[in-house]
C-alpha cells in the first residue's frame, strides 16, 4: 500500500474491555459488513446506525437518559431525542405534529425566541395561535368551549415572574379535548418537575441550561411517553436537520451526573437567598415559587420537588437603581442564560425585553428595576455578600 492510501485509511480502534467512560461516537456514517446487512439496516429490519443525521449511540443513549428521567415513576417507557438547541426541539416538533389549519394554544409569556418563532412562523403557516392567560383555568376551560384547540403549548414556572401553571388541570381540559400538550420543562429539570406524571404528552428541554449547567454547550430534547410518535418526531428532526451533535450530547451527559447535588445547592441557596431579600428594605418584591409569600406557593409545592434556582426581585428605585446595582456586582456575572454553577444575574427591561411596550412589559410583572438572577451553586455567604453590598 502506498502512503496517501494508508493514511487514507481509518486506523483499527481496540479495545479489549468496554471503556468506563461513555466514549464520544464522531463519525457521520456507519460501516456494513455486507450490502445485504446495509439492506436490512436501512429497511429497518434490523437494528443498527447509518448516519449520524438518522441517530448516533452517543446522541441516543443520552437521549434516553433524559426520557428515564422525566417517565420516573411511570410504567411504559418513553423516547428522548435530542436537537441542536431549546429552539431547534420547539420549531421540531411543531413541524412533526402540526398541519395548516389547527390552532396552538399557548400563554403569553413565554420564552422569548419560542414567542418570536410561534408569532413569525406558525401563523404564517396557516396555523392560528391563541394567546391566553393559562394561569386562569376558566379562561383554558372557555377557550376549549369555543375553539378546536390541536395543541397546548406551555411552560412552568413562567420566566421571569415564576408563575406557576396548574399542569394536572390544563392537562386535563386539553385531554378531555384531543388536544396534545407539549410543557417547556428547561427551568425545573425532570429531577425537580415531571410534567409527563401530571399527563403532559410531550416535554421538550433547552439542554443548554440546568441539565448541562456547565454553559459549555448549546443543545435540545423531545422527550414523548409513547413510541408511537418517535418515529413522527424522527423524521422532523432527520428531515429538518435539527439533529444533535455527538461533541454536545457527551458533554450533556457529563453535566447531567451531577444534576440533582446542582439542583439541591442551587434550590437551597436561592431559597436562602430569597428569604433574605424579602427582608431588605430596598427591595420591594421577591419572586421565588417557594416562598409563601408567592402567587403560585402552593401549586408549586404540590407540582415541584424544589423550588429550583430561578429568583427575580425588584429594587426600590427603578431602572436607574438596577442599573447602578448590576454594574457594582463581582461575585455575580451579567450573562443572558441561566442553569450554570455560577449566579447569573440580568436586567430584563434593559436586555431580554428592551423592544416591548413598556405599558405590556409592566403588565407581565416586568418593571423597570426587576432584575432575574440564575442563583448559582456557589457558598450562600459570598453570594449574599455580593449581593448586599451591590444595592
Ligand atoms: C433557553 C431557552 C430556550 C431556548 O433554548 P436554546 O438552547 O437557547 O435554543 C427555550 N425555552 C426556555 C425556557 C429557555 O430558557
Amino acid at each position: 500500500m502506498k502512503k496517501e492510501s494508508f493514511l487514507a485509511q481509518e486506523p483499527k480502534y481496540i479495545s479489549k474491555n468496554p471503556p468506563h467512560i461513555m466514549p464520544l461516537t464522531a463519525t457521520s456514517s456507519f460501516v456494513f459488513e455486507t450490502t445485504e446487512e446495509g439492506r436490512d439496516i436501512f429497511s429497518q429490519k434490523e437494528d443498527g446506525y447509518v448516519y449520524s443525521r438518522y441517530g448516533n449511540p452517543t446522541v441516543d443513549a443520552v437521549g434516553k437518559k433524559i426520557a428515564d428521567m422525566e417517565m420516573y415513576g411511570l410504567e411504559e417507557e418513553g423516547f428522548g431525542l435530542m436537537t441542536s438547541s431549546g429552539m431547534s426541539a420547539i420549531s421540531s416538533i411543531f413541524i412533526a405534529l402540526l398541519e395548516a389549519g389547527d390552532t396552538v394554544l399557548t400563554q403569553k409569556n413565554l420564552y422569548g425566541g419560542t414567542a418570536e418563532f410561534i408569532a413569525k412562523y406558525l401563523e404564517k403557516l396557516g396555523i392560528k395561535v391563541i394567546w391566553a392567560d393559562l394561569f386562569d383555568i376558566d379562561i383554558v376551560q372557555n377557550i376549549f368551549e369555543t375553539n378546536k384547540v390541536d395543541l397546548l403549548f406551555c411552560e412552568t414556572p413562567a420566566n421571569p415572574t415564576l408563575s406557576c401553571l396548574d399542569l394536572d388541570a390544563i392537562t386535563e381540559i386539553a385531554q378531555a379535548n384531543n388536544c396534545v400538550t407539549v410543557v417547556d420543562n428547561s427551568f425545573c429539570t425532570p429531577y425537580i418537575q415531571q410534567p409527563l406524571l401530571l399527563g403532559a404528552n410531550f416535554v421538550i428541554h433547552s439542554t443548554t441550561k440546568f441539565l448541562n449547567g456547565h454553559g459549555n454547550s448549546i443543545g435540545g430534547v423531545i422527550v414523548g411517553r409513547d413510541k408511537l410518535h418517535e418515529e413522527i418526531v424522527l423524521d422532523a428532526i432527520k428531515l429538518s436537520g435539527t439533529n444533535c451533535s455527538p461533541f454536545e450530547a457527551w458533554l450533556i451527559n457529563n453535566g447531567m451526573k451531577t444534576l440533582a447535588l446542582r439542583m439541591d445547592r442551587h434550590s437551597q441557596n436561592a431559597m436562602t437567598l430569597a428569604s433574605f431579600l424579602e427582608m431588605h428594605p430596598q427591595i420591594s418584591h421577591v419572586n421565588y415559587p417557594f416562598l409563601k409569600s408567592h402567587e403560585s406557593h402552593e401549586l408549586a409545592k404540590k407540582q415541584m420537588m424544589k423550588g429550583g434556582g430561578m429568583i427575580s426581585f425588584e429594587l426600590v428605585g427603578g431602572f436607574d437603581k438596577a442599573l447602578q446595582f448590576t454594574n457594582n456586582l463581582n461575585l455575580c456575572t451579567l450573562a443572558p442564560t441561566f442553569g450554570d454553577t455560577d449566579s447569573l444575574i440580568i436586567h430584563p427591561a434593559s436586555s431580554s425585553h428592551r423592544n416591548i411596550d413598556p405599558k405590556i412589559r409592566t403588565s407581565q410583572g416586568i418593571t423597570d428595576g426587576l432584575i432575574r438572577m440564575s442563583v448559582g451553586i456557589e457558598h450562600i455567604d459570598d453570594i449574599i455578600a455580593d449581593i448586599q453590598q451591590a444595592i
